[in-house]
């Protein structure tokens, strides 16, 4: 392990220009149930009961997703970066980071200081919600309130649309200026690093792929294996507080001695 770390500390170092891909794995030691994961949302819940058709198909199936997205969204509201987040703002603070695209809609990328210019949420926010029908947006914070006063599927009061969580669901399209963006990065960045993202959602996944294929090295730093640890060019299968904190350590002592 400690071999490892080392390597990709090295990569980090000789690079310039580093796109960031995180997922939910990131946020589980801030607190955050990923999808995934033993005890991972879709343990308890079922993903076809959210798909995007679905959600705005009834008030039956939107009170369900209200309900998962009520608990998801009260174990984020009050959560804060870990270490693995704060390693990510100081290799910012070091010059390395051209973007950090994110499939997560917590923004503890933000809570742990990192440029919000330099984030993509591809998957949108949490924070937010807005009405398919006139656009209306709203504080997540409102919307929570009268969730929790008893009110099952919340509807717009400005003209009683469909209201929805600014966040992608299966089946809803990609926001198009975010995925050029990422795709941009993709190709411009020298070193591409997947942290806590089982790989398999798409075309999110295919963001990391596009930097391989345009020459950037890869490293992936996740608990489980990912269908692209084959391609990449250290793989480090552990905790990602753990690995960042010592991957950080390496770097520095790397960058302070003679190269
Ligand atoms: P995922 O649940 O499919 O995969 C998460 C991966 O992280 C798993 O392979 C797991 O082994 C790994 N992991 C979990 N904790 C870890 C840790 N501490 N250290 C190292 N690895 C760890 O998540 P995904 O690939 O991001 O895709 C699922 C979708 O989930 C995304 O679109 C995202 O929008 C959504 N999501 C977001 C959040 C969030 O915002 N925090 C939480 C859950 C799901």
């Amino acid at each position: 392990m400690e071999e490892l770390v080392e390597k990709a500390a090295r990569l980090v170092a000789n690079a310039r220009k580093i796109l960031v891909f995180t997922g939910a794995g990131l946020s589980t030691e801030s607190g955050i149930p990923d999808f995934r994961s033993p005890g991972g949302l879709w343990s308890r819940y079922n993903p076809q009961d959210f798909y995007f058709q679905r959600i705005i198909s009834s008030d039956k199936s939107r009170e369900k997703y209200w309900v998962m997205s009520t608990e998801f969204y009260d174990a984020m509201k009050d959560a804060t970066p870990n270490r693995a987040h704060i390693a990510l703002k100081e290799m910012e603070e070091m010059g390395k980071i051209l973007a950090i695209v994110t499939q997560n809609i917590d923004s503890l990328h933000q809570k742990a200081g990192s440029s919000p210019e330099k984030i993509i949420e591809i998957h949108g926010t949490a924070f937010s919600v807005s009405c398919l029908s006139c656009g209306k947006k709203y504080e997540r914070e409102e919307i929570q309130s009268r969730l929790l006063a008893g009110e099952k599927v919340p509807s717009c009061d400005a003209c009683k649309g469909i209201l929805k969580p600014d966040t992608i669901s299966f089946g809803q399209s990609m926001p198009e200026s975010k995925m050029e963006s990422s795709f941009r990065y993709s190709r411009e960045c020298d070193l591409c690093i997947v942290l806590g993202s089982s790989l398999v959602v798409y075309p999110a996944a295919s963001i990391p792929m596009q930097a391989v294929e345009n020459g950037a090295r890869l490293i992936i730093v996740n608990r489980e294996p990912t269908p692209m640890d084959s391609v990449a060019d250290v793989v480090i299968h552990g905790a990602l507080g753990k690995t960042l904190t010592a991957l950080m350590e390496q770097l520095r002592r790397i960058s302070s001695g003679p190269q």
